[in-house]
């Protein structure tokens, strides 16, 4: 029998991308649909003060709605010369929710003067699955790396073209969607969703 399970988003990559996961882990029983192929509903403003807050809140608001078991996923980017942040910040760092360039290019010129050494940073998610009445679970993904000096590559969104993984020699905006799905933050978190998800296709 399928199982049907609520990914709360309407990213077509995210919804690909978790589909991809269930496929290469068996979980071929599982189908996942996402917010644009359920009933509507006001969706919360994401105000929580960490990412494992907004992911649970997206999880449970789309499972009590729905009935169906949810999961949701927040991420940002982690800045040590920053303190952290951007952080949930992320998507409005430079003001406007979703200005990808002027986003980056705030980073950017917030970091001029800091050395190579002191540039580390690291890509976060938070992926939570809400059962209706059953599990809640939140589990964390971390994507470390440093951010250069001028953007490179044209693949992904947000701060990809700045962000130089550890052990690369390209920035994740250089890698190909199947090369930074297997070592991303998201593609962690959601991998670690799994063990629960197969629990759920058991009962
Ligand atoms: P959301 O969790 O999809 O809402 O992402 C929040 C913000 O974090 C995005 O708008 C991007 O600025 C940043 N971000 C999250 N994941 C990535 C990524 O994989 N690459 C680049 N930027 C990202």
């Amino acid at each position: 029998m399928t199982l049907r399970v609520l990914l709360a988003t309407r990213n077509r990559h995210k919804l690909e991308e978790l589909r991809r996961i269930l496929l290469a882990n068996g979980l071929d029983a599982i189908e996942v649909v996402g917010l644009s192929q359920v009933r509507q509903f006001p969706e919360s403003p994401e105000t929580g003060a960490t990412f494992e807050e907004n992911a649970l809140a997206k999880a449970h608001d789309a499972a009590r709605v729905t009935g169906l078991p949810a999961v949701a996923d927040d991420s940002g980017l982690a800045v040590e010369a920053l303190n952290g942040m951007p952080g949930v910040l992320s998507a409005r760092w430079a003001g406007e929710h979703g200005d990808d360039r002027a986003n980056l290019e705030l980073v950017l010129s917030q970091l001029k003067d800091v050395p190579d050494e002191r540039r580390g940073a690291a890509f976060v998610c938070a992926a939570a699955l809400v059962v209706p009445g059953s599990t809640e679970v939140v589990l964390r993904g971390e994507w470390r790396g440093t951010l250069v000096r001028e953007p490179r590559g044209t693949n992904g969104f947000g701060y990809d073209p700045i962000f130089l993984p550890e052990g690369q020699a390209r920035t994740s905006a250089e890698l190909s969607p199947q090369e930074k799905d297997s070592m991303s933050h998201r593609g962690r978190a959601l991998r670690s969703l799994v063990p629960y998800l197969r629990e759920l296709t058991r009962e």
